[in-house]
């Protein structure tokens, strides 16, 4: 486990600026909250921090290693998306394993920490199941499960509560909290969404246009201003 700092961060996209000098730390084993309206650069910064998008310029480090040069698969990131990209043909157990089996876990310890795993998600009899066979929030936790089972040194959520209905989706914000303390991994999840930062987040970030502009322990006037703010609205914005 180690925290993730991200110096002077600039990316665009021809005129677009996604990302410009972000400068930002991620303290070890807390829950940071990255929000900020749609385009306003979060999932590029999640993507550089994963390694699936190259920076123009700045730097990140996991822990005291840059990780610039690194290969994703070389970062040991956990990663749920928002649209969970479990595999269909495989059980529950199998979708779970599957990172296990490309780092060559043998046989035996895979199965137990596959099971350690969906027991911690409370998917222990389903394992085998398959995804089309689960409902939205049994889902969200094989993509959980999937994530930490390889016991990564950063777990990154983009959006991962977004596909699920307004009453599962408070269910999983709880759910989210307790596997991540009890797992214990430094995390960072993207939204948009100010309640659902506020109600995780040990630390959040706003970002706005690509640029930091706010950042700190969560507390409402983060988000929510007396005078007329282009955050209003999307700050009340709920899915
Ligand atoms: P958010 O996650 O906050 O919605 P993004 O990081 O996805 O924002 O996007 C930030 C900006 O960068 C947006 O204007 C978006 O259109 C642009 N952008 C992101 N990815 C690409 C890409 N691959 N090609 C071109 N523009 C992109």
């Amino acid at each position: 486990m180690s925290g993730v700092r991200v110096e002077r961060l600039t990316k665009a996209y021809g005129p677009t600026k996604a990302l410009e000098d972000v400068t930002l730390t991620f303290p070890e084993g807390g829950f940071f909250g990255l929000l900020g309206p749609s385009g306003s650069g979060k999932t590029t910064l999640l993507r550089a921090i994963a390694g699936f998008v190259t920076p123009d310029q700045g730097r990140i480090f996991i822990g005291d290693q840059p990780v610039e040069r690194t290969a994703v698969e070389d970062r040991n990131i956990g990663m749920v998306f928002q649209s969970y990209a479990l595999f269909p043909n495989m059980t529950v157990a199998e979708n779970v394993a599957f990172g296990l089996e490309v780092r060559r876990i043998p046989g035996p310890e895979r199965a137990k920490r596959v099971a350690e795993v969906l027991e911690l998600v409370q998917l222990g009899p389903l394992g085998n199941r398959r995804p089309q066979d689960l409902s939205g929030g049994q889902r969200q936790r094989v993509a959980m499960a999937r994530a930490i089972v390889t016991r990564p040194r950063v777990l990154l959520l983009d959006e991962p509560l977004s596909a699920l209905d307004r009453a599962l989706r408070v269910d999983m914000q709880i759910e989210l909290k307790r596997i991540q303390r009890e797992v214990g991994i430094t995390t960072i999840f993207v939204t948009h969404d100010q309640e659902e930062a506020l109600t995780l987040s040990d630390q959040i970030g706003i970002l706005k246009d690509g640029r930091l502009v706010r950042h700190g322990p969560p507390r409402a006037s983060m988000t929510t201003r007396k005078t007329p703010s282009p955050h209003i609205s999307w700050a009340t914005r709920m899915s």
